[in-house]
């Protein structure tokens, strides 16, 4: 057990009962005794001269035996009560001290167990501060993950993360691993967030906490079914599922498990509440980081093609300059427009306008790499970052998405086209800005409109340089 702290005893000291004191005291039936046997002899003198007895006579011998005998009685009766009494007290005292020494063990015990739990609670508000700080889910997982194994003691923690295909574990701490096999099973494992595969699968589906306290005894529901429990990695008798929630979510969006398989101890209920919290707080925190997400991607796309928005895709396109710049790279600007979209909206409406413009803002994505940036640069303008692009990779690429428009099924019985203007950023002989290239860009679909639009037209046909 853990010494208590100097101000932990000085509380137990303050709160102490009052000391035990007697309440009988025995010096007073002493006293009491004494008096007596002085007020005898004094009785009989003061019955003697009241009565005029000093003469020899037979009432005086009555009187006398009497007052003799009745006061031994008395003094004997007084003796007798005074002495249970004493005895009584004496019990009494003895009793008192036991039960307050037991009381002060179980002060000290109660002292003891709420010092380690302010402990625990401290350590558990400071890493659900840490946790509460993580920029990126995965950064929730590890930060748990590793707070229920270092913090909370636990031997072993997993945490499964549910996808679509169903909970995939995205963090382990002190599983030991038999051999390579073992240690693939558990990267391809995949649980599915139903009965079927034993006590996770229902904590996950239920959206619960589950705790397996004893080793004695896991109903046959909770464990692991076939093929699951062929891995030893992920077996355990004693043992914590706990979920991690998010409002008006379903299912667990992720499940921590936990145990003490090398320590061999049981998990408690003490346990369960721990990490409930700090689950709790991890799926807090994974709540406001889909928020978070939520309003970054308004913020950077265009509402009604979602590809990136004027503002955004110019200061990517302004960093991927810089980085060209330094690292001498080139990179391609491919630029379109619509052509007679007016007459569009004119003939089909506003609305089937728009309808157009979605299309081509997916057709512009499904034709780009991962790593191009397809942005709305203007009213029905687009423009598409290529980089580490040459222009004759850009003029091919804007030239597939020009076929693409043109065959595109626009929902309206007249066909939409696009002219496109390519330039690109020649690390051989390069621009200083950004707005040099565009205007490039822009000069080249000018020239296309001219040349009867629906065309691909570079930049360096039009004029000397890259
Ligand atoms: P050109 O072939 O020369 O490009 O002719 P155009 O008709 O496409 O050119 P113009 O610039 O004259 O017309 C662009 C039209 O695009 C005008 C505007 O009403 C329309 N437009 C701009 N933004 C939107 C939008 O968000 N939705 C819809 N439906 N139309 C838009
Ligand atoms: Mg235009
Ligand atoms: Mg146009």
């Amino acid at each position: 057990m853990k010494t208590l702290s100097r101000e932990t005893k000085r509380n137990i000291k303050k709160s102490r009962p009052y000391p035990i004191r007697s309440s009988f005291s025995s010096t007073l039936y002493v006293l009491w005794a004494i008096l007596l046997a002085l007020g005898a002899p004094l009785g009989w003198l003061i019955m003697e001269r009241a009565l005029n007895l000093t003469a020899p006579s037979p009432y005086r011998d009555v009187l006398y035996t009497y007052i003799t005998l009745g006061t031994a009685l008395a003094f004997a009766i007084f003796a007798g009560i005074t002495m249970t009494r004493m005895e009584r007290e004496k019990k009494l005292i003895h009793e008192l001290s036991r039960s307050q020494a037991e009381l002060e063990k179980k002060e000290e015990i109660a002292y003891h167990e709420l010092e380690i739990t302010k402990e625990r609670m401290l350590k558990i508000s400071q890493l659900g501060a840490l946790i509460g700080q993580s920029t990126k889910e995965e950064e929730v997982y590890y930060k748990l993950a590793h707070a229920a194994h270092v913090a909370l003691n636990f031997d072993r923690v997993m945490v499964y993360k549910r996808k679509a295909e169903g909970l995939v574990i995205v963090e382990a701490r002190g599983i030991k691993m038999k051999n390579k096999e073992e240690e693939k099973a558990l990267e391809n494992l995949t649980i599915p967030c139903s009965p079927d595969a034993g006590a996770v699968g229902i904590a996950c589906q239920e959206n619960r906490a589950l705790i397996f306290a004893s080793e004695d005894f896991i109903p046959p529901k909770y464990r692991l079914k076939p093929p699951f429990d062929q891995i030893r990695a992920i077996r355990s008798r004693s043992f914590l599922l706990v979920p991690v929630k998010i409002e008006r979510e379903r299912y667990a969006r992720a499940i921590v498990a936990a145990d003490r398989k090398y320590k061999r101890t049981d998990v408690t209920s003490d346990d369960l509440v721990s990490l409930e919290i700090l689950a709790d707080i991890a799926g807090t925190t994974l709540a406001r980081l889909k928020v978070e997400k939520k309003l970054e991607v308004l913020a950077t796309t265009d509402g009604l093609t979602g590809i990136l928005n004027r503002r955004t895709w110019m200061e990517m396109a302004e960093k991927e300059l810089s980085r060209a710049l330094r690292y001498r790279y080139p990179f391609s600007i491919i630029m379109l427009d619509i052509d007679d979209f007016k007459t569009v909206n004119d003939t089909w409406g506003h609305q089937a306008g728009d309808k157009v413009l979605q299309t081509i803002g997916s057709i512009l994505r499904k034709n780009s790499r991962k790593v191009d940036l397809p942005g709305r640069y203007g009213g029905e303008e687009f423009v598409v970052l290529l980089p580490h692009t040459e222009g004759e990779v850009a003029l091919s690429v804007a030239e597939r998405m020009r076929q693409a428009i043109e065959i595109a099924n626009m929902e309206i019985s007249q066909e939409v086209t696009a002219t496109f203007g390519v330039s690109w950023f020649n690390p051989e002989t390069p621009d200083s800005t950004l707005d040099q290239i565009l205007l490039r860009a822009d000069k080249a679909l000018y020239q296309g409109k001219h040349m009867g639009k629906n065309r691909v037209v570079a930049s360096w046909d039009i004029s000397t340089g890259g």
